[in-house]
C-alpha cells in the first residue's frame, strides 16, 4: 500500500514512521510511505503556503495554488490517490474507517496548518477527517495516527494475525482485561479463570468483561456493537445510575 503525506513539516514524520511496526512494514515493502514538502510547489522566495483571510478574521489560511499543483504532480506519479484532508470539522476517525482505508491502493493525506485550508482546496478531498473533538496545531499528527492505525491492519504486518481481530473495537466493544506473568504481584491476583486452561470458560469470561467494560466506560458504543438481545438485557442494569 502507498501512503503519502503533504505538509509544511515533512520532517515530523521521520521518527514515528521509522519505528516499530510501521517502520518494519516499510522495511518489508508492505507500506510505501513518503512525506512530501508542500513548499516544493511554491514559487516565491519565501516559499509561502499561506495568506490572509478574505473578509477579515484572525490568522492565515493555507492557499490553493501550492496544494493544487502538488496534488496534480503527486497524483500523476501513480494510481489516483484516495485523498484525505484533515480538519477538526471532518468525519470522526474510527476503527471502522481504518479498516476501510486499509483496502485502498494509494492514499494521499493533506495536512493543514495555521487556521486551516482555503475552502476550495477541499474540492480535492475524497474525505475530510477529524481525529477528535479538539484542535491541534497541524494535520501531521492526525496523518501519523491514521497511518499507524491503517498499517497495522495490512496483511502480514502484525506477527500474530489474530491480534488485530481481538482488539478493542474489532467487534464494536472495548477489549477485555489482559494479564501476563507473574500470577500474583503486590497482592494483586490474575483472575483464577485465566489460569484454568478451560477455553470455553475463558472465552465466556472475556466476553462478559468486554461487555461490562464497554457498558461502563463507553455506553455509546453498545448501540452499534454485535451483541445478542440476552446480553443487551443483562447490561441494562449497568447503565442504571442507582446500581453502583
Ligand atoms: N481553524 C480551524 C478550525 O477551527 O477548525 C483549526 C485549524 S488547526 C489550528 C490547523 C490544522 O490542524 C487543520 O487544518 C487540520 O489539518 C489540523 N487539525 C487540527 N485539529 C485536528 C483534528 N482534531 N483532526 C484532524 N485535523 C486537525
Amino acid at each position: 500500500m502507498i501512503i503519502e503525506t503533504l505538509s509544511v513539516f515533512p520532517d515530523m514524520f521521520e521518527g514515528p514512521m521509522s519505528a516499530s511496526i510501521v517502520g518494519r512494514a516499510r522495511e518489508r515493502g508492505i507500506l510505501d510511505f513518503t512525506a512530501y514538502d508542500l513548499r516544493d510547489w511554491t514559487h516565491d522566495k519565501h516559499r509561502s503556503t499561506d495568506d490572509e483571510v478574505y473578509g477579515g478574521g484572525q490568522g492565515l489560511l493555507m492557499m490553493c495554488p501550492p496544494i493544487f499543483e502538488a496534488y496534480d504532480d503527486i497524483a500523476s506519479r501513480g494510481p489516483k490517490p484516495y485523498t484525505i484532508f484533515f480538519t477538526p470539522a471532518g468525519e470522526p476517525f474510527s476503527q471502522g474507517m481504518a479498516v476501510e482505508l486499509a483496502e485502498k491502493e494509494r492514499i494521499l493525506m493533506v495536512c493543514g496548518r495555521y487556521e486551516g485550508f482555503d475552502e476550495r482546496a477541499y474540492s480535492l478531498a475524497d474525505r475530510c477527517v477529524s481525529i477528535g473533538d479538539y484542535v491541534l496545531t497541524g494535520g501531521e499528527l492526525p496523518a501519523m495516527v491514521v497511518t499507524d492505525a491503517v498499517t497495522r491492519l495490512l496483511p502480514g504486518v502484525l506477527g500474530d494475525e489474530g491480534s488485530a481481530v481481538e482488539e478493542s473495537f474489532a467487534d464494536g466493544l472495548l477489549e477485555f482485561p489482559q494479564y501476563t506473568r507473574p500470577a500474583e504481584y503486590r497482592g494483586m491476583q490474575v483472575p483464577e479463570i485465566l489460569l484454568s486452561g478451560n477455553h470455553q470458560e475463558i472465552y465466556d469470561w472475556r466476553r462478559s468483561q468486554a461487555l461490562e467494560r464497554t457498558a461502563r466506560r463507553r455506553p455509546d458504543l453498545l448501540r452499534f456493537a454485535a451483541i445478542s438481545d440476552e446480553e443487551r438485557e443483562r447490561l441494562e442494569h449497568l447503565s442504571d445510575p442507582d446500581e453502583d
